[in-house]
């Protein structure tokens, strides 16, 4: 018998149960009810609440283990730099590997922590989720975070889904990633005009209260590629760019994203530098 045999024949169990005063069309609406309610317990609700912590915990044990052994492989000096060279190549992308399944897994930047240091063996994936500030550095200032707050124009209390950059008008927005654009809206409410941009591992960004579009749906766009300028479309009180930053289509806070990649870099080039002087 399998899952779906299984629920209907449980299905028609329980229907029996049933007091005759439910009449078929009733019973067949009750039999419906208890199979979604069953799929709902056995396949859709173990799978949402268990993106599984346990997996990105193994992901990263592994990625540990593989970084030791990539130590290891650069930290001594063999004879034969060939193996040493296509074992690390190895290591590399068995690291790229976990990463990219660790990438899909989360679902939001609050897992992103103890991936850092493995990030920085495959630094280029970075360039495909927001990873960087949609804006130029020292452009703008951070005027109103992700979550719970009052709305500024209706008063009431509201989740600002998103972070409000103030920017002076017709400042240039930058694709924080890599992706193709799936939409742009020209509208007089809302986020007014505006940019969504899907990118790889299931993430994706809005750019929104924009003044010019420069982008068109369906084109594809590299990370810091030039998108739109700044400016007060829709309901806006001021001169600011709406960032929204999505996952798995659930709107998540973009905060920890901002300097993600520049963190990244920074320890990087940090790393080199330290190589130089020690030489
Ligand atoms: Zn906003």
């Amino acid at each position: 018998m399998n899952f779906f045999e299984l629920t209907s024949w449980i299905g028609k169990k329980i229907s029996r149960g049933v007091p005759k005063l439910l009449n078929t069309k009733d019973r067949q609406h009750l039999i419906y009810v208890i199979f979604l309610v069953l799929i709902c317990l056995f396949y859709i609700v173990p799978r949402a609440i268990g993106f599984s912590q346990q997996k990105l915990k193994d992901n990263t044990i592994v990625m540990e283990q593989y970084g030791e052994r990539l130590k290891l492989s650069t930290g001594t000096i063999l004879q034969d730099s060939v193996v040493v060279e296509k074992e690390r190549e190895q290591l590399l992308n068995a690291i790229e590997e976990r990463i990219v399944s660790f990438l899909y897994q989360i679902p939001d930047y609050s897992y992103i922590k103890p991936l850092e240091t493995y990030l920085e063996y495959r630094p280029k994936l970075l360039e495909q989720f927001p990873s960087a500030v949609p804006l130029e550095k020292g452009g703008y200032y951070l005027s109103s975070r992700y979550g719970i707050r009052i709305h500024p124009i209706s008063g009431r209390t509201k989740k600002h889904f998103g972070l409000d950059l103030a920017a002076k008008s017709g400042e240039p927005v930058y694709a924080s990633a890599t992706g193709i654009v799936s939409k742009v809206i020209y509208s007089k409410k809302g986020y007014g005009t505006h940019i969504i941009i899907r990118h790889r591992f299931g993430f994706g960004s809005l750019y929104g209260h924009l003044s010019k579009v420069l982008v068109h749906e369906g084109q594809k766009v590299a990370q810091h590629d030039l998108i739109a300028t700044v400016g007060s479309s829709g309901s806006s009180t001021g001169y600011h760019l709406h960032y929204e930053v999505m996952k798995n289509d659930v709107k998540i806070d973009p905060r920890p994203s901002l300097n993600l990649k520049k963190d990244i870099y920074g320890h990087l080039i940090k790393l080199k530098l330290d190589t130089v002087v020690e030489q």
